[in-house]
C-alpha cells in the first residue's frame, strides 16, 4: 500500500475534527455575543484575548515547540489563534447589526439616516459628520472647466498624474519637514482608499495592527476585511487621550506589523506631545513596524499644538495619509494621497491599478489648482466654531478635553443614574429633534460619549446645542 495513504486518512480525520470544533466554537461565540449585547458589553476585550493567548503559548511550550522566528512553530499556532479571535469579532459584529433596534451605531449610519429624513422633508442640523459647510476654493470650480480644455480627460498612471505628484511632493516637503519626491506619492480617490491600500497591501491575514482608540472606525474595518488582527489601546479622557507607550510596547509581538496614528485625532482633537510621538517612533523602528499616520486633519492642528508629521522622522516605514476633503472642503471630489517610501508606494499603487485603473483626471487637475490656494482661513473658522461648541458643552456639564486641533469635540455626558447611552441619545436627538450627532460607541468603548462636529455656522451649532440641552435637562432621555 502507498505509505502516504494512512497519513492522508489521519489528515482527513483531524481536519473533520477541527471543522466540528470550529462549528462548536462558532456557536459559543454567538452565545457570548448575545450576552454581550444584552448586558451592553463591548465586543473586543484585550484582557480576555491576552489570557487566551497566554494559554495557547503555554500549550506550545508543553508540546515542546520552539519559539523562534525561523522554525515558525509558534507562529502557525498564534496565527491560527488570530484567525479564531477575528472570527469571534466578526460573528458578534454581525449579531450586533442584525439585532439592532435600528439604533444608529456610527457617525456614518446617523448621517445616512439623517439624509433619509431630509429626503422625506425634515430639516436636520448636521453635527455628526466632518463635512465642512463652506465651499472649496473658487479656483477649483474654474479648474473643472479648464481640465476639459487642458486634456485631463483620459486614463492615467495608477499612482496619479506626474505633474500633480510633483506638485504634491513639493507641497509635502515644504509643509511636513520631509524630503519628498514624486516617487513617494500615490494619489487616491480620498484618504479612505489610501488607508485601505496601505493596510491591505502591507499586511497579511492574521498579522497584527495596533489601533489607538477612540478611533475612526475604518482602520478596524479595513483590517477585519483583510483578516488582520486589530489590537486595541484604549485611551481615556482622564489621561487626556494620551496612549500609554508602555501598553503599546506590551502589545507588540512577532506578528505585529503596523501601528495606526491619527493626529489631530478624530474624534478627540488630541495631538500627541513630541515625547510620546518620539517614543512610539523608536518603538516602531526597534520592531520594524509600519507607522500609518492618518494626517488628514493636519490643516486643523492648533497653532500651539506642536503637531508634527510622521514624515518629519524620515522613517522608511512611515506612511502619511492626506486628503483634500477637510483642508480644502472637497469631500465630494474624492481626492487624497499617501506619502511613503517608493517601495511602499509601488505596492499600494499596484492595488490602485487593480481597483481603480487611475484616479479621475479632472479631479486631479482641480486638486492641483486647489493646492496653490491659501486655505488657512478654514482652520481659523473651525477653531472659532469649536470655541462656541465648547462654551455650550461646558454649560451643559458635558465632560471633554479642549481639542488641540481637528473639527470635533468628544464629550461625555454623565447622568445621575450613570446610564447615559450615546447611541440611544443620538437616535432620539435625530428622530425627535432633527439634530444629528455621532454616538461615541462608533469610535470604540465609549458608550457614554458623543462626538459633535463644528462643521456649521455658529448660529446653527447653537441651535443644535440648545436642542440637545432641552433633551438632557427636559427629561427626554
Ligand atoms: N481619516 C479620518 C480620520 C477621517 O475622519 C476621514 C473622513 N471623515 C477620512 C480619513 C477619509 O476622508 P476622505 O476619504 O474623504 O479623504
Amino acid at each position: 500500500m502507498d505509505e502516504i495513504e494512512p497519513l492522508r486518512q489521519k489528515m482527513d480525520v483531524l481536519t473533520m475534527e477541527m471543522a466540528r470544533l470550529l462549528l462548536a466554537r462558532t456557536r459559543v461565540a454567538t452565545d457570548i455575543g448575545t450576552l454581550k449585547k444584552e448586558t451592553g458589553r463591548d465586543i473586543t476585550d484585550e484582557t480576555r484575548e491576552f489570557q487566551l493567548r497566554q494559554k495557547i503559548l503555554g500549550l506550545c511550550e508543553q508540546e515542546g515547540l520552539v519559539d523562534d522566528r525561523e522554525s515558525g512553530e509558534y507562529d502557525v499556532v498564534t496565527r491560527f489563534l488570530n484567525f479564531l479571535l477575528n472570527e469571534s469579532v466578526r460573528i458578534q459584529q454581525q449579531q450586533q447589526q442584525s439585532t439592532a433596534t435600528g439604533a444608529a451605531a456610527t457617525h456614518l449610519s446617523v448621517f445616512h439616516r439623517a439624509q433619509e429624513l431630509e429626503r422625506a422633508g425634515r430639516s436636520i442640523i448636521h453635527m455628526e459628520v466632518g463635512e465642512p459647510d463652506f465651499m472649496p476654493p473658487a479656483a477649483t470650480g474654474r479648474a473643472l472647466t479648464d481640465a476639459y480644455t487642458n486634456g485631463y480627460t483620459r486614463y492615467g498612471p495608477a499612482r496619479g498624474r506626474p505633474e500633480f505628484r510633483q506638485a504634491l511632493a513639493a507641497y509635502a516637503s515644504g509643509k511636513f519637514g520631509a524630503q519628498v519626491s514624486a516617487d513617494n506619492i500615490m494619489v487616491s480617490p480620498g484618504g479612505r482608499f489610501a488607508v485601505f491600500a496601505a493596510v491591505t497591501t502591507l499586511l497579511n491575514p492574521t498579522d497584527e495592527m495596533i489601533v489607538i482608540e477612540p478611533a475612526w472606525p475604518a482602520y478596524r474595518d479595513c483590517a477585519m476585511h483583510a483578516g488582520i488582527k486589530v489590537r486595541t489601546i484604549h485611551t481615556t479622557l482622564e489621561d487626556g487621550w494620551t496612549p500609554s507607550t508602555t501598553e503599546i510596547a506590551k502589545l507588540v509581538n512577532s506578528h505585529t506589523r503596523m501601528i495606526v496614528l491619527n493626529y489631530p485625532n478624530n474624534p478627540t482633537g488630541k495631538v500627541l506631545t513630541k515625547g510620546t510621538m518620539d517614543t512610539i517612533m523608536s518603538l516602531a523602528a526597534e520592531h520594524g513596524l509600519y507607522v500609518l499616520s492618518d494626517e488628514i486633519y493636519s490643516e486643523y492642528a492648533g497653532k500651539n499644538s506642536g503637531w508634527q508629521s510622521v514624515l518629519s522622522y524620515g522613517y522608511d516605514r512611515g506612511i502619511a495619509i492626506q486628503s483634500f476633503s477637510k483642508s480644502h472642503a472637497m469631500t465630494g471630489f474624492r481626492i487624497g494621497y499617501a506619502v511613503a517610501d517608493a517601495q511602499i508606494i509601488d505596492r499600494m499603487a499596484a492595488l490602485g491599478a487593480l481597483c481603480l485603473t487611475s484616479t479621475s483626471e479632472p479631479i486631479q487637475y482641480a486638486a492641483m489648482k486647489a493646492l496653490e490656494e491659501d486655505v488657512s482661513g478654514n482652520a481659523d473658522m473651525i477653531a472659532r466654531r469649536l470655541d462656541v461648541l465648547m462654551q455650550h458643552a461646558h454649560s451643559m456639564n458635558m465632560e471633554f478635553m479642549e481639542p488641540d486641533g481637528g473639527m470635533y469635540i468628544f464629550a461625555r455626558i454623565r447622568r445621575d443614574d450613570d446610564r447615559f447611552d450615546g447611541t440611544a441619545f443620538s437616535e432620539s436627538a435625530l428622530e425627535g429633534e432633527g439634530v444629528a450627532v455621532a454616538p461615541g460607541a462608533g469610535f470604540g468603548s465609549y458608550r457614554d460619549f458623543i462626538r459633535i462636529s463644528a462643521c456649521n455656522d455658529a448660529k446653527i451649532l447653537i441651535k443644535g446645542m440648545n436642542s440637545l440641552k432641552g433633551m438632557l435637562y427636559g427629561g427626554h432621555i
